[in-house]
């Protein structure tokens, strides 16, 4: 996540790009930097820091006179936060600025250094500016159509070629942009948010079209260089519905980010098919000497780290204690030399005890620079931007996706997988951007028409095994936490020692039903609900509800069957979506519901 900007028209072109910058802050990131054309030559200055960083730099080495250029605010995935890495990235008669991941970016540099080409950065991005140089032949359109045939990845670049000062080109793939357009004027920028202040015309990019920003106007071409018309939308939102990208609300958007969240996250730490997290500490030799583990952390975050434990006890088979942070500090928890503390997000006290008693610690962190961050012995940084929706949806997917990779490198350095295995489960977590979207797609209408069968609910219940289990935790606090519903998550072979006496008509039942071995269990936990009054809706595998006897649930959501193991990664959206829609319905506003903070810092 970051944002891009460019502009071409008779304003200052310095001062129009940090201003759409700061329209953009909103998404996260640690560098900022522009380009601009200034008497015939690129002109960038770049830094590492917040806008205000830029801006005094700016005035420092002067700003850039001109009335074109490409301007970038990081959040860098390749590469620490430095001046260097900072974007613009340049090759001799090229500048860019990209946001996103260039996945074949180790391949393209190898390929360029052969060539005798030479890197400043450690950003992927810089291979696309030499690669751009080392292809150029003079027409630009050619130049970037060839480059991208070469990019595998997300990617979104606005790109400036010294041969042509009047000029900013720009193409997408996954990562967003928009073009848009007034009097003499033209802009490129990541969302809307940027370009209001200064229209409110615009253009939608689409995969692979290229865009070129004129004095005279825009044109598009497709991947085939023909000439494309677009159609003109015009934002009729006021600025803080742009910033919600036109979604009525944060919570909804950021359930539709979550593809992106969890491509960038987990992409980086993936090299040769298998996990990479040496960036963060982590390798074979630094953890296969673990005996134990606990996971610290509270709400959404423990559901991750439920999760987690499934996960690392099947694979690594390593015993996981998850720990709800509060009452890991005040109880004086059994841990010490040779175990492994993880933290996920907000608990710095629950980490400074773990590390008091010997024990190494790796924290799972969202936000930059915390002091968590900066204490823990090993640290991976979920990569899902900014969340400004209380409940959280796209932060708990990134923790998990990064909870996944962990578990793969702990299973190979406990050798209880083979690297072929290893590097199976690695190429199954790379498809789960596609399976999430899949399923945003196929789901909101069910989710939606189901969440209308909830609106007068007083209490609920949410059933499942195994990781259907841990993921029904999570689908129950997120029900609460945006409906006000009660609900409580049970083991589904637990309710009949108890629970099962609240069960009647009015007390729907939830059951998720993703495991295949254990689907069967689960179905006659759903009859034996059934029976008493219940109306279930089952949240289960594709292939689970065609073997499904009629009558069995009232409402069937179905997703489809990834491998077993990385299921709760598809199978909690449709939860997330049902909380969401159960909000609306009930007249909650989900995105700051009552009594609730985002970030927890009192006990
Ligand atoms: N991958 C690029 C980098 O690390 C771009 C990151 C971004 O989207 O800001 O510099």
């Amino acid at each position: 996540m970051c944002g891009i900007v460019g502009y071409v028209g008779p304003k200052d072109c310095s001062e129009v790009l940090v201003n759409a910058l700061t329209k953009l802050e909103y998404r996260g990131y640690d560098s900022a930097g522009i380009a601009v054309f200034d008497n015939g030559e690129i002109k960038t200055v770049k830094t590492k820091g917040k806008l205000q960083d830029l801006k005094d730099k700016l005035a420092e080495v002067g700003t850039p006179k001109g009335h074109v250029g490409i301007g970038h605010t990081r959040w860098a995935t390749h590469g620490e936060p430095s001046d260097v890495n900072s974007h613009p990235h340049s090759g001799a008669r090229v500048t860019i600025v990209h946001n996103g991941i260039i996945e074949n970016y180790m391949e393209l540099k190898d390929f360029l250094i052969s060539k005798g080409r030479t890197f400043l950065s450690d950003t992927d991005t810089e291979v696309v500016a030499q690669l751009l140089d080392y292809k150029y032949n003079g027409n630009p359109l050619e130049t970037i159509d060839s480059v991208m045939a070469e990019l595998k990845g997300s990617f979104a670049l606005g790109i400036m070629f010294k041969d042509f000062p009047d000029r900013v080109f720009a193409v997408r793939r996954e990562s967003p942009l928009i073009v848009g357009v007034a009097e003499g004027e033209c802009f490129i920028a990541s969302d809307v948010p940027a370009i209001l202040q200064y229209t409110r015309d615009y253009y939608l990019l689409d995969h692979d079209e290229i865009v070129t920003l004129s004095p005279d106007g825009v044109s598009f071409v497709d991947e085939h260089l023909d000439p494309i018309e677009k159609e003109l939308q015009t934002a009729d939102w006021d600025m803080e519905a742009a910033e919600k990208g036109g979604y009525p609300h944060f919570m909804i958007k950021e359930i539709n980010e979550q593809p992106e969240a969890i491509r960038t996250t987990i992409m980086p730490r993936i090299k040769e098919g298998l996990p990479f997290l040496e960036e963060c500490g982590i390798t074979t030799e630094t953890i296969k000497n673990f005996k134990n583990i606990t996971i610290v952390a509270c709400g959404t975050a423990m559901h991750a780290g439920m999760v987690g434990k499934y996960v690392i006890e099947d694979i690594a088979r390593v015993p996981v204690n998850v720990d709800i942070a509060s009452e890991f500090r005040y109880r004086n928890p059994i841990v010490g030399e040779g175990d492994l503390v993880i933290i996920i997000s907000q608990s710095g006290a629950a980490m400074r005890l773990a590390k008091q008693k010997g024990a190494k610690t790796l924290a799972i962190v969202n936000a930059k620079g915390s002091s968590i961050a900066r204490e823990a012995d090993m640290l991976i940084y979920t990569l899902a931007g900014p969340e400004i929706s209380v409940p959280s949806t796209k932060a708990y997917i990134t923790q998990l996706s990064v909870m996944y990779l962990f578990a793969f490198e702990l299973a190979l350095a406990k050798e209880t997988i083979s690297t072929a295995e290893c590097k199976r489960l690695v190429s199954a977590l790379t498809k789960m951007p596609e399976a999430v979207q899949y399923v945003i797609d196929n789901c909101e209408d069910t989710c939606k028409f189901v969440a209308t069968k909830l609106v007068a609910t007083d209490s609920l219940l949410y059933i499942g095994r195994g990781l259907d289990y841990a993921l029904s935790m999570e689908g129950s606090l997120k029900l609460k936490e945006v409906s006000y519903i009660h609900s409580e998550s049970y083991a589904a072979g637990e309710l009949k020692h108890g629970t099962i006496s609240l069960i009647d008509e009015d007390v729907p039942v939830i059951a998720v039903a993703t495991q295949t071995d254990i689907i069967p269990k689960t179905i006659s936990n759903v009859v034996e609900v059934k029976s008493r009054g219940a109306k279930v809706i089952l949240v289960c595998t594709d292939a689970c509800a065609r073997e499904l006897k009629d009558g069995v649930a009232d409402y069937v959501i179905e997703i489809p069957h990834t491998d077993e193991l990385l299921m709760p990664i598809t199978a909690v959206v449709p939860l997330q979506i049902l909380a969401y829609y159960t909000s609306i319905n009930r007249g909650i506003d989900p995105d700051k519901p009552k009594n609730l903070a985002k970030s927890v810092t009192v006990e």
